[in-house]
């Protein structure tokens, strides 16, 4: 977005009018929970929380995919990166969050080769110029990154990259929100939906929520005028009884998502159970390589056993992933765990609810 465009976005005269109208909407209580991680942050980073009327609760929800992947499936990527000749490359945000025993940041230290890439495709070239190795990449992320990944392999097998596999530990957003408006220990009144992930799915996928539980949702951006206008058409379906599915950021989603992308993650994976930090196993919602890319699926190339997963004492990530709680109630935010040692997922992503509350506020409580 141009410099210009964005300070549109970020128009204080407008994003006045919009907490006003909110505060005139919300004539009941209501829990929002906002999906996406990049929309934690902006709401932290930009107040957004201190702008709302008693009446609004904003909830941070399970949609940063670092957070979300559980102990064991971090663990089997430590496994694999100490097998001998292996690269393990990975997006920078995975190297320090802390698996059952160790880090891929401490293993790096301890000698094994992990290295932070940009792309899944910088991966791929790697295995072309370094051929006595097997480079693993570590697929993490929703509908947002799967497709360049899909894409990846694909170029993959069409080049013949023999030494280049996927750890593929992608999960898939909507139906995991069944399983929160399902909980009852969060009661959540309406989804901020996630403006990334709809770029590539639409609005199809969460239709269900607004027809079968009664709970509206709401695609936006990541500005704060889009924020506000997210929770302003939310406020707007509770006060009139509503519940659909709309659209704020139309200037990116369109209804029918990006086809070609959504073509290219159903070549290349198909549904598999998986794993939520918070959430437990939920049915349908991983992304497992298919049988015909089968010789790029890490998880078939290599044998290994992780130790059993532990939890660490007192963390309380899971809760925070779910809405249950917020960051600073957990005893060690702030003190036990920080940016700087961090005891859960939650600290380490720059999309983390912890890493927002610490970073933005008064530790949480303002
Ligand atoms: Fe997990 Fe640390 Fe957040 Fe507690 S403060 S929930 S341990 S990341």
């Amino acid at each position: 977005m141009s410099a210009d465009l964005s300070a549109a976005f970020r128009d204080p005269a407008l994003a006045e009018g919009l907490v006003r109208r909110i505060h005139a909407a919300a004539t009941r209580p209501m829990k929002l929970m906002e999906v996406c991680g990049t929309h934690t942050m902006a709401i932290a980073k930009n107040g957004i929380r201190g702008l709302m009327p008693e009446a609004v609760t904003l909830l941070s929800g399970p949609g940063c995919p670092v957070c979300v992947t559980g102990n064991a499936d971090i663990d089997l990527a430590i496994e694999i990166a100490r097998q001998p000749g292996v690269v393990l490359a990975t997006f920078g945000d995975m190297m320090k969050v802390p698996g059952s025993y160790s880090s891929l940041a401490r293993e790096k230290a301890d000698g094994r080769d992990v290295r932070v890439v940009y792309s899944p495709l910088d991966a791929l070239e790697i295995a072309e110029r370094e051929t006595d190795k097997q480079v693993v990449f570590l697929g993490v992320g929703f509908e947002t990154t799967a497709p360049t990944i899909a894409i990846t392999v694909q170029q993959a097998q069409r080049r013949g990259v023999a030494n280049f596999s996927v750890l593929s530990m992608h999960k898939t957003v909507p139906i995991a929100l069944e399983a929160l408006v399902n909980d009852p220990s969060v009661e959540i009144d309406g989804f901020i939906l996630p403006g990334h992930v709809s770029v590539v799915i639409g609005t199809e996928p969460y239709r269900f929520l607004a027809e079968r539980y009664g709970v509206p949702g709401v695609i936006t951006g990541f500005e704060p005028l889009d924020v506000l206008q997210g929770i302003l058409m939310l406020a707007e379906q509770l006060r009139d009884g509503r519940a659909a599915i709309e659209v704020a950021y139309t200037r990116a989603v369109a209804p029918e998502g990006n086809p070609h992308a959504v073509a290219a993650i159903d070549d290349v994976f198909e549904p598999c159970d998986a794993e939520w930090r918070g959430l437990g196993v939920i049915p349908g919602t991983g992304l497992a390589i298919r049988e015909r890319y089968a010789a790029f699926d890490a998880s078939r190339r290599f044998a290994v056993e992780p130790p059993e997963p532990r939890e660490h004492k007192g963390c309380q990530c899971g809760d925070v992933l779910r809405g249950a709680v917020l960051p600073y109630q957990c005893r060690l935010f702030g003190t036990a765990c920080t940016p700087e040692h961090p005891v859960g997922p939650c600290m380490v992503s720059s999309e983390g609810s912890c890493a927002a509350y610490y970073r933005y506020t008064d530790h949480g409580r303002a």
